[in-house]
């Protein structure tokens, strides 16, 4: 008499070809199962993932693009992949998100500190749609960009203007070029550093300045906006800034203060009155880099 279980593995077996051929009637499913040249006798035994992974398939061939895809998982698709007896499945990134990927990687050389994430698609194509008024410093992005390129030493901007008049965009358009061409770079907006490196004295505090130092480009965003004390412009910014100015590390700044705003701005603490000290700091900046002024009404909501 046959075994017990030797019945119910033919048993088992039997429903599952049966369900295979079943499913193998649907014709465009048997040319996918064709194309993928594994065994029947292994395919069998994944009827349902081979048809979630058909679905899948078959959705990728209408798509348009990533926003109308009807996948379980955006922009990836379930698929077979044949191991020794056994089929392996994966989701793998379709055409569309592998375009997105690659077009993408420029982010990995740019660093945000506490700034609006979507300036990483900042580009120099939306900033020509803007005022006259931007050209002088759209030139200068061109200038810089070339001559930086080149490896030539060529001096960072500091961009004055008003609230919201795009200088925070502007810059990190130029950053988003760069970045391209696989230069990084660190934004930081700069009164929220400040209260972070405060907290870090005990952590990892020099290595932060070391790396807000030696960056290749540098932006410190909205300078003068921060509670000025003898710490952050005679330990933080001072020190900065020299290592910057003695390496010819380009350094950008942007500010809603003119330079002798800030100066006034950064000889004012709770200790006291510095004007030897503030003149140093905008010394420095004057050294680093080119004033330019963005005049635009303010694009913010
Ligand atoms: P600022 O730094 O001068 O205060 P922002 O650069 O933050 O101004 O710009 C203000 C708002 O306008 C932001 O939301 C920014 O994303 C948007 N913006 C600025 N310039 C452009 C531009 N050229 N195209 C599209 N959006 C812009
Ligand atoms: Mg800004």
């Amino acid at each position: 008499m046959e075994n017990i279980e030797n019945v119910i593995d033919k048993v088992d077996e039997t429903s599952l070809a049966h369900s295979f051929y079943d499913a193998c009637s649907d014709k465009v499913f048997k040319d996918y199962i064709d194309g993928l040249n594994i065994e029947e006798s292994i395919l069998m035994k994944y009827t349902s993932s081979l048809q979630d992974a058909f679905l899948e398939c078959k959705n990728c061939k209408k798509c348009k693009g990533l926003d109308t895809c009807k996948n379980e998982n955006k922009g990836y698709v379930y698929t077979p992949n044949k191991m020794k007896n056994t089929i392996n499945f994966s989701y793998d990134a379709c055409e569309y998100e592998k375009e997105r990927i690659k077009s993408d990687a420029y982010k990995d050389n740019l660093d945000l500190f506490e700034m609006p994430l979507d300036i990483q698609n900042a580009t120099f194509k939306d900033l020509y749609k803007g005022s006259r008024s931007r050209i002088p410093i759209l030139n200068y992005c061109k200038e810089f960009m070339t001559k930086y390129l080149k490896g030539e030493r060529v001096k960072g901007i500091y961009l004055t203007g008003s609230f919201g008049s795009g200088k925070t965009y502007l810059i990190a358009a130029l950053f988003n070029e760069l970045a391209k061409k696989d230069i990084k770079s660190v934004s930081v907006y700069f009164p929220d550093f400040l209260t972070s490196l405060k907290s870090s004295f005990n952590t990892n505090f020099g290595e932060r300045i070391n790396y807000i130092k030696k960056v290749p480009l540098l932006l410190l965003d909205d300078i003068g906006a921060e509670n000025c004390s003898n710490w952050s412009r005679d330990e933080i910014l001072g020190p900065i800034l020299q290592y910057r100015m003695d390496n010819h590390l380009p350094t950008f700044f942007t500010s809603n203060l003119t330079l002798e705003e800030l100066e006034s701005a950064l000889s004012i603490t709770s200790s006291g009155v510095d004007k030897v000290k503030a003149r140093r700091i905008i010394e420095r900046i004057k050294q680093l880099t080119e004033t330019l002024e963005l005049i635009s009404e303010s694009r913010r909501d």
